[in-house]
């Protein structure tokens, strides 16, 4: 058992959803507590019926058309001045993000960059937002596109990135003049609170961003009864595959598209000829960095036989010197987020067969006093904190092979023949993202033909997404489609055509069109 020592707490902040016009009931009260420090309570969450959810679309409904009739740079300007208040509060939202889910500081303020980085990128994108000019095939008549927001968008997010990729969804959301219904993951409110709170206090007129807190039965019933009633248009999510499924399922019985953004299973190919150094560097951090606690974690890494011993006994090296513990601290992970992902991962260490074999620290499961991991950082009687483990020998029949682990457990297989790696790293099924490690330009784009994945890094980590590419998956990572950069347009607005004719007379298309007169009998003589 943890010691769950008593932390001074003055008064545990209170955090509400967020919905203008009328404020449903809760149905039930939660505790949030940071994962380092059981005994520090972050918040208490009032969560939501499935109506909650239904109140929020309406009154997303009813303000939509007020915001998508606001020029786009003026809403931009709201995405300019959210990027300047999360700049000034940089560091306060880092803290507490590692506060109530243990991301390593340094990551915490990667992950709150990501915001100020999208918001650049989207102040830019108000002042475009282009349709085009196109031409007509008959005279006196012009065809235009136009990009017309969607409606109302529900947000349903998971914790890991729970500032990051909610972010990813509203500030292109908002731009397109679209209205926002956010519900957060339900460990982490207090986060959902000051993110929403800096969005609002940048400029965002009332009702234009609604937060429910719901547990995830009552957001799928939410949502089937919001789809039913027509007050919703688009849903993100991003989750696990399982219930990234169940609101594809909801969504197309009404026709509609959802953006989902699923788990992974990402590989990490290691060929004869790779910088073995950078090969466990980028494994290290692929695999370890969080937890493993990211959807772009490693998975396994597939080794040429000739190099795998090598491989191993490098990767288990790096991984026994790796500083874990106190997240405020400059460690490689701290924590698992909550006592459901830590329950998770102590299951999935049953996935370990007798035919594979164990590295990287001085025991498995719980870091505790009598099973301790050498050099922690802190102590981990006060926390959520566990061994990792490599795990070689991994085979295409084994569940951890095909199984997302979503905690620090990477697995370790072998390969021949470069086929044989690109049958691995697609044989689970899952397609988010992917690496290989060669010093060869052929292996480089014979991968890259072959992988299923979305995403693919050439001699770099499986993490690590910058935020103005397509980011997005495959298979059961996703349904294809892409967030972030121009391509996260395409989900948030629609095309509309329009063609306008001043001829003053009917012209039908394709029939009153001007033939252009050719002599297609016309051959080049043999003396030319
Ligand atoms: P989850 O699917 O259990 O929950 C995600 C969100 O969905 C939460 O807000 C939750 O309350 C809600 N939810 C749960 N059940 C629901 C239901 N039946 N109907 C509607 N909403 C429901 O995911 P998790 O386990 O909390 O998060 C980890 C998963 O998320 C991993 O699989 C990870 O790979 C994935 N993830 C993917 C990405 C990506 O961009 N592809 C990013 C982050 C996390």
């Amino acid at each position: 058992m943890a010691a769950r020592s008593k932390v001074n707490t003055p008064s545990v902040k209170r955090v509400r959803s967020i919905i203008a016009g009328r404020r449903p009931r809760p149905v039930r009260i939660e505790p949030s507590t940071n994962p380092a420090l059981l005994g520090d309570m972050v918040a208490e969450v009032e969560l939501l019926g499935s109506a909650g959810i239904v109140a929020a679309c309406r009154a997303a409904r009813a303000v939509q058309s007020s915001w998508a009739s606001t020029p786009a740079p003026r809403r931009a300007r709201v995405i300019q001045q959210a990027g300047r208040l999360v700049e000034a509060n940089k560091e306060a939202l880092a803290r507490l993000l590692t506060r109530e889910i243990g991301k390593p500081y340094i990551e915490s303020l990667g992950e709150v960059q990501e915001i100020i980085d999208q918001c650049d990128f989207f102040l830019g994108e108000g002042r475009r937002l282009y349709g085009q000019t196109v031409p007509s095939e008959m005279p006196s008549k012009q065809l235009f596109t136009f990009r017309v927001p969607v409606g109302v968008s529900l947000i349903i997010t998971a914790g890991n990135f729970p500032v990051a990729v909610p972010s990813w969804y509203m500030i292109p959301a908002f731009v397109c003049g679209n209205t926002v219904v956010w519900k957060p993951a339900e460990y982490t409110p207090a986060l959902a609170d000051a993110l929403a709170s800096l969005f609002i206090k940048a400029g965002l007129p009332k009702g234009v961003l609604q937060v429910v807190h719901a547990d995830g039965p009552a957001t799928q019933a939410g949502l089937a009864a919001a789809l039913e009633e027509g007050v919703v248009d688009k849903v993100g999510f991003t989750g696990s595959t399982a219930v990234g499924r169940a609101i594809g399922e909801l969504c197309g019985r009404h026709l509609q598209t959802p953006c989902l953004e699923l788990g992974g299973k990402n590989p990490l190919v290691v060929m004869p000829d790779a910088d073995l150094d950078l090969a466990v560097e980028g494994a290290l951090f692929s695999g370890f960095a969080f937890g493993g606690q990211r959807c772009t974690s490693l998975g396994t890494v597939f080794c040429h036989e000739a190099i795998h011993t090598q491989f191993v006994t490098k990767f288990a090296a790096a991984l026994a010197a790796a500083r874990l513990g106190d997240p405020t601290k400059d460690v490689l992970y701290g924590p698992l987020m909550n006592q459901r992902f830590f329950d998770r991962f102590i299951e999935y260490l049953d996935l370990v067969q007798p035919h594979h074999t164990i590295h990287g620290s001085d025991g498995t499961g719980r870091i505790t006093r009598k099973n301790p991991r050498r050099g922690f950082v802190g102590n981990p009687a006060t926390g959520l904190f566990v061994h990792p483990t490599i795990v070689d020998g991994v085979r295409p029949d084994d569940a951890l092979y095909a199984t997302e682990t979503f905690g620090p457990i990477v697995g370790v297989g072998r390969f021949s023949t470069m086929d044989e790696a690109i049958e691995l790293a697609n044989g689970h099924g899952y397609g988010l993202s992917s690496a290989i490690y060669t010093q060869s330009p052929e292996h480089v784009f014979t991968f890259r033909q072959g992988v299923s994945a979305g995403m693919l890094s050439v001699n770099n980590s499986t993490a690590g997404a910058e935020s103005h590419l397509p980011f997005g998956g495959n298979g059961k990572s996703g349904n294809g489609s892409r967030q972030s950069g121009m391509w996260v347009l395409d989900q948030f607005t629609r095309w509309q055509a329009m063609n306008w004719d001043y001829a003053g007379h009917l012209q039908r298309a394709q029939i009153d069109v001007q033939d252009v007169p050719a002599d297609l009998t016309f051959r080049l003589d043999g003396d030319r």
